[in-house]
């Protein structure tokens, strides 16, 4: 019998996330053994040389054979079709969890695959990242200290729930839970949204004629602010349309709110200029204290 909290673990997706999972597991003695699941051999072999995984397979209904949790770390694209391959599969002792930046479209995606809500099922997203790719970019803490958001739906069973908590914690994450609309409209908010701002601000300036001289001239709060917008274009399309109603609402209200500081600007006033950046300057020293 296995003293692991985890006896076979596969990831589907060894990339930055399922990595760095990977990694912080094995480092805590979490894991007995590590499946890494993914489309190209090459990129699961190198996880296999890099210590990440201990078995490969491009099969995904093989992969998770024989498993007591199961971990999607694909793009939010993919989930489907792998819920798909694991169906056929799929034991009553098998935890299915993701990490997935949006949540309710995963859960679609799953009822749609296993024509029903599994009870193992226990939906997460690790609000811990880079903007890198690849299992190359994948380390052992990145969830230290992190947040990972669990939305258990109300099927699922409260061992698997538990079992998925205990996973990240061993991470050294904290573990906090909310319903899935929540989680949706809040990492739309705070995520997307301004992952949207530095693409199209970057976007906007890379179109102007001038934008050699423009680049040049950038300085530190330039490349703070668009750190962002080297992440993975792939990912991002994924993310805008798997939480496509919630994001668009930001986008509206973030675009009236512009609107309105243009006019102020426009106008000269003043005092709707000074409010506006007052408040912003409290709310952010508030966040960063925290
Ligand atoms: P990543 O580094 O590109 O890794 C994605 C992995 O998925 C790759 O190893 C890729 O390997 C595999 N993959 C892609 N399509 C697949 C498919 N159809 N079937 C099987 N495997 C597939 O991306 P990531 O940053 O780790 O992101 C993974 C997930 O984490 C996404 O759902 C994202 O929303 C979520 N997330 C990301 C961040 C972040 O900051 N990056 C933070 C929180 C959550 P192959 O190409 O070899 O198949």
């Amino acid at each position: 019998m296995s003293q692991h909290l985890i006896n076979r673990l596969c990831i589907i997706g060894v990339g930055l996330i399922g990595g760095s999972l990977a990694r912080a597991l094995k480092k805590a003695g979490a894991v007995s053994e590590v499946v890494g699941a993914g489309r190209d051999v090459a990129h699961l072999e190198k996880a296999k040389e890099l210590g990440v995984i201990d078995h490969l397979e491009t099969d995904i209904s093989q992969a998770v054979k024989g498993c007591d949790m199961v971990v999607l770390a694909v793009p939010l694209g993919a989930m489907q079709s792998v819920f798909e391959r694991i169906a056929p599969v799929m034991t009553d002792d098998m935890i299915i969890t993701d990490v997935g930046s949006a949540k309710g479209s995963v859960v679609k995606a799953a009822q749609l695959a296993f024509n029903t809500t599994p009870e193992t099922l226990v939906p997460g997203h690790p609000i811990a990242g880079t903007e890198k790719s690849g299992v190359e970019a994948s380390f052992a803490e990145l969830y230290q200290n992190r947040r990972i958001i669990l939305t258990p739906l109300e099927t699922s069973s409260s061992d698997a729930v538990s079992k998925v908590r205990s996973m990240w914690q061993a991470c050294g994450a904290e573990v906090v839970e909310t319903s899935i609309e929540h989680h949706d409209e809040v990492l739309a908010a705070t995520s997307h949204l301004p992952h949207m701002l530095a693409y199209s601000l970057v976007d906007t300036l890379a179109k102007m004629d001038e934008k050699k001289e423009i680049f040049d001239f950038a300085a530190g709060g330039f490349r703070d602010f668009t750190r962002i917008a080297s992440s993975d274009p792939d990912m991002w399309h994924d993310i805008c349309i798997s939480n496509k109603d919630a994001l668009v609402k930001m986008i509206k209200k973030f675009s009236d709110d512009l609107q309105l500081l243009s006019n102020a600007i426009e106008n000269n006033d003043s005092e709707y200029l000074k409010e506006t950046f007052e408040r912003a300057k409290k709310a952010r020293d508030e966040f960063c204290d925290m």
